[in-house]
């Protein structure tokens, strides 16, 4: 019999264009439900704390290709990266480095994306378009040894005023085409944008890698 959560996930698989990656997001839902959304093909999950990701990749199989999501502190990296597939949520040079410099060291390649700030929220982490604009034509990208970028991840505003939403993933898709064309790095080949409530939008505006939660797993308790 396939589970609740099992049906959720294939009906949203089933919707999504070709090429769109599904990120399960499980933060916050705990190991049963995961291993529940495992059982019915899913190897894609996203968490957004660095102790919990840890403690359900030991708790999970290890062919699961664990996302982080959330604001990485800087103090958590090396928490992290012998579990991470992709991160998400790079929003500072600082940053970068750091997790550049920790890949050297436990000598291992890590995927990342750049986490562009459009939304009207103030109070979220991320590079402006300008700001991303002035990395993509530096030097530091270049100078990576261990990351490899792998393109963007963004946020729309939390309304529900749908013309500012599409307006905001317009925005991060154009930031995206920006750092392809001032980087001019090979690695570029994905768009992270759109969450349960809003993935429709974003994927019509480009995205291709869509991190879906609630949908999924039901509502959080925190
Ligand atoms: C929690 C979270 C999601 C998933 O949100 P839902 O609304 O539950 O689908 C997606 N992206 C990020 C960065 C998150 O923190």
């Amino acid at each position: 019999m396939t589970s609740t959560i099992g049906k959720r996930i294939h009906d949203i698989k089933a919707s999504l264009p070709e090429g769109v990656t599904l990120v399960a997001v499980s933060k916050f839902h705990p190991v049963e439900a995961l291993r529940e959304a495992y059982d019915s093909g899913q190897r894609v999950f996203g968490e957004s704390r660095a102790n919990e990701l840890v403690a359900k990749a030991q708790a999970l199989p290890a062919d699961i290709h664990w996302h982080f999501i959330g604001h990485l502190q800087t103090n958590k990296v090396r928490t992290i990266l012998p579990h991470v597939t992709l991160i998400h949520s790079i929003d500072s040079e600082r940053l970068l480095k750091l997790v550049d410099a920790e890949a050297q060291r436990i000598n291992r390649t890590v995927d990342v994306l750049l986490q562009v700030h459009v939304a009207k929220e103030e109070t979220k982490f991320g590079f402006s378009p300008e700001e991303l604009n002035e990395l993509a034509a530096g030097d530091t990208l270049q100078s990576l040894r261990n990351t490899r970028i792998r393109g963007v991840m963004g946020m729309a505003s939390n309304v529900d005023d749908e013309v500012r939403i599409k307006d905001d993933f317009r925005r991060i898709a154009i930031a995206f085409d920006d750092l392809k064309r001032l980087s001019s790095l090979s690695s570029l080949d994905t768009v992270s944008m759109g969450m349960s409530h809003d993935y429709g939008l974003a994927i019509d505006a480009g995205s291709n890698m869509v991190r879906i939660g609630t949908t999924i797993f039901g509502e959080r308790e925190y």
